[in-house]
C-alpha cells in the first residue's frame, strides 16, 4: 500500500500524463503522499499555450498561478515546467527526484505490469501506435522529452491496459475469425487499469482485509467510464475492450451497441467510417442523448423534468446495473462494489439509481450515507447489506508514484 512507502523512504516523485496537445503533472513526496507541487500546460503547439501551477510555498500554504506562452512542443513544455518549478522555490524537489512516472495509454500485450522505461521500451510503445493512433505517441513525445530533460532520473511507464492483462482468453477474446488475434492484435485489452487498481488496493485497505481474499466489482465513472470484475486483486474482466469505446456510456462515447450499427448508419446516411468514428467517441453518450456531457447539469435538469436529461441518466444507470449483475455472476457473489471518479464520488442519485432492486444479490444502499458527501473513502450500504458499497476518490497519479517507486526499487 501507498501509505508504507512513504514511512521507509523520503522521496519526490514526478509523475506526467501527458496528452496530444497537454501536459499534466504533479510531484509527489513520497515520505506523506503530499503534492508539493502539481499543473497542466494546455494548448502545446498553438500560438498562446497556457500553465497552471499550483505549488507548497515554504509557510505551508498553496499558492497558484496562470501563465501564458508559445510552446512549440512537449520538450518546451518540460522546460516551463522546470523553469517555472524553480522560480516557485521547487529546485530541490525536481534535482532530488527518485523518478519519474508516466501514465502510458496502451501497453498492448507486451506490458503486463509497470515498466522502466530504455531503449527497447520505448520501440514497444512505438509498436503499439496502431492500437492507440492519438494517445500512445502523446506520450511518446513526453517520454523523450523528459529522458532529455533529465536523463540522470529513472523514468517508469505505467500502463492503463497492463492490470486487465490477467483477463483470462474466454473474457478478452471477441467471436471474430481467430486470425484476426494473431494479424492485427484484435481483442479486448481494457483501460483505466491504474484506477481499477487503485481503488482495489484501497478497498482492501479499508475493509481491513487481504486483496487476494476479495472479489471485487469496481466502477470507474467520470467522462470516461468503465467496470471491472476484481477477484483476489486480478482484473478478470473489464468493460472497455480494443480500445475505450466498449462498454458503459460516457460521457460523450456510445459504449455497447450492435456492431451492425455503423453499417447501418453508413448506408443511410452516406457519411464516412471516419466520421462515425468520430460520432460515436465525440458525439454519442450522455451527449449524443441529451446534448450535455456534464452530469451536474444532467442531473439538474433532469430533476426539472427535462426529458432527454431523465433517459440519458437513465440508460448511463441502467447500463451500469447490467454490468454490477455480469460481473456479479463472473465472480461467483461480490464482496463490494466500489465507486469511483468524477460522477461516482459525487453523484448520489447515480449511486442509488445503479443499486436500486439489486437487494437479491445483497447490494442496498443507506439513503442518509449516500446521500451524505465526502472526499474520503466510506461506505454508503446498509448496515446489515452483506455486500459493502464503497466510494473510494480516484488517485491514478498517487497510484503511478507508488508504482513507479515500486519499478525502481524492484530493479535495482
Ligand atoms: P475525467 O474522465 O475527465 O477524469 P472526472 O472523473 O473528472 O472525468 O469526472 C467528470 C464527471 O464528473 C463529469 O460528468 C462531472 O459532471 C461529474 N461530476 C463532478 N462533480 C459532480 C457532482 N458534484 N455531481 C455530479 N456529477 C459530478
Amino acid at each position: 500500500m501507498s501509505a508504507t512507502i512513504g514511512t521507509e523512504f523520503n522521496m519526490n516523485v514526478l509523475v506526467i500524463n501527458s496528452g496530444s496537445s497537454s501536459i499534466k503533472y504533479q510531484i509527489f513526496n513520497m515520505s506523506d503522499n503530499s503534492v508539493p507541487a502539481s499543473g497542466v500546460i494546455e494548448r502545446i503547439g498553438e500560438p498562446q499555450s497556457s500553465l497552471k501551477h499550483r505549488w507548497l510555498k515554504a509557510d505551508g500554504e498553496y499558492a497558484e498561478i496562470s501563465l501564458t506562452q508559445y510552446v512549440a512542443d512537449h520538450k518546451e513544455g518540460f522546460q516551463w515546467i522546470t523553469d517555472v518549478s524553480e522560480d516557485t522555490g521547487l529546485t530541490k524537489q525536481l534535482k532530488e527526484l527518485f523518478g519519474i512516472g508516466h501514465r502510458v495509454v496502451h501497453g498492448g500485450e507486451i506490458f503486463h505490469e509497470p515498466t522502466v522505461i530504455n531503449e527497447k521500451v520505448i520501440a514497444a510503445i512505438r509498436e503499439m501506435v496502431p492500437l492507440a493512433p492519438l494517445h500512445n505517441p502523446a506520450n511518446l513525445v513526453a517520454i523523450e522529452a523528459a529522458l532529455k530533460a533529465y536523463p540522470d532520473v529513472p523514468q517508469v511507464a505505467v500502463f492503463d491496459t497492463a492490470f486487465h492483462q490477467t483477463m483470462p482468453p474466454h473474457a478478452f477474446h471477441y467471436a471474430v475469425p481467430y486470425e484476426l488475434y494473431n494479424k492485427y492484435n484484435v481483442r479486448r485489452y481494457g483501460f483505466h487499469g491504474t484506477s481499477h487498481q487503485f481503488v482495489s488496493r484501497q478497498a482492501a485497505a479499508y475493509l481491513g482485509r487481504p486483496l487476494k481474499e476479495l472479489d471485487l466489482i469496481t466502477l470507474h465513472l467520470g467522462n470516461g467510464a468503465s467496470a471491472a470484475a476484481v477477484k483476489g486483486g486480478r482484473s478478470i474482466d473489464t468493460s472497455m475492450g480494443l480500445t475505450p469505446l466498449e462498454g458503459l456510456i460516457m460521457g460523450t462515447r456510445c459504449g455497447d451497441i450492435d456492431p451492425s450499427l455503423p453499417f447501418y448508419i453508413a448506408q443511410r446516411s452516406g457519411m464516412s467510417m471516419n466520421d462515425i468514428d468520430k460520432m460515436l467517441n465525440k458525439e454519442s453518450g450522455l451527449k449524443g442523448i441529451c446534448g450535455a456531457n456534464d452530469m451536474r447539469e444532467i442531473i439538474s435538469r433532469a430533476e426539472e423534468n427535462d426529458v432527454l436529461a431523465a433517459l440519458s441518466l437513465d440508460m448511463f444507470c441502467y447500463r451500469i446495473k447490467k454490468y454490477i449483475g455480469a460481473y456479479y455472476a463472473v465472480l461467483g457473489g461480490t464482496d463490494a462494489v466500489i465507486f469511483t471518479g468524477g460522477i461516482g464520488e459525487n453523484a448520489a442519485l447515480v449511486r442509488k439509481k445503479c443499486c436500486e432492486g439489486l437487494d437479491g444479490l445483497g447490494v442496498s444502499i443507506d439513503t442518509e450515507k449516500n446521500n451524505s458527501p465526502s472526499g474520503e473513502a466510506r461506505e454508503i450500504n446498509r448496515s446489515a447489506s452483506p455486500v459493502k458499497v464503497l466510494v473510494i476518490p480516484a488517485n491514478e497519479e498517487l497510484e503511478i508514484a507508488v508504482q513507479t517507486v515500486e519499478t525502481i526499487l524492484a530493479a535495482k
